[in-house]
């Protein structure tokens, strides 16, 4: 890959590093949506909470020992797209696009 071409995660800069999504039982989801008045889609709420170690420019400050959690984030993974989606809806067609081909 030349250095000029971007990854999908330097073009996205860390959309999934704003905020939490949690997954709700049917019966609670629109019980959160009511009281919080959020919503990512059915059974989930987003909570806007950007990590203190998500730098400027978009990158994670401590990747080397970033937490199990983020270790496990697939690129291009379900969870991935959506959030792109939802938070890049302008550069989402470039991201998804500069993603890994799915193994
Ligand atoms: S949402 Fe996906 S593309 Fe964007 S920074 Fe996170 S892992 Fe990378
Ligand atoms: S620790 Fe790094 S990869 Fe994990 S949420 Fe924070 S900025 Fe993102």
């Amino acid at each position: 890959m030349g250095a000029d071409v971007k990854t999908a995660c330097q073009i996205c800069r860390g959309a999934c590093c704003e905020s939490i999504v949690l997954r709700l039982p049917a019966t609670d989801a629109g019980a959160w949506l009511a009281l919080h008045g959020v919503s990512v889609g059915q059974h989930q709420v987003e909570i806007p909470a950007p990590c203190r170690k998500l730098s400027a420019c978009g990158a994670c400050s401590i990747h080397a020992t970033r937490p199990d959690h983020c270790r496990t984030y697939v690129v291009g993974g379900a969870d991935c797209r959506a959030t792109v989606a939802r938070r890049r809806p302008t550069d989402a067609a470039q991201i998804i696009a500069a993603m890994p081909r799915a193994n």
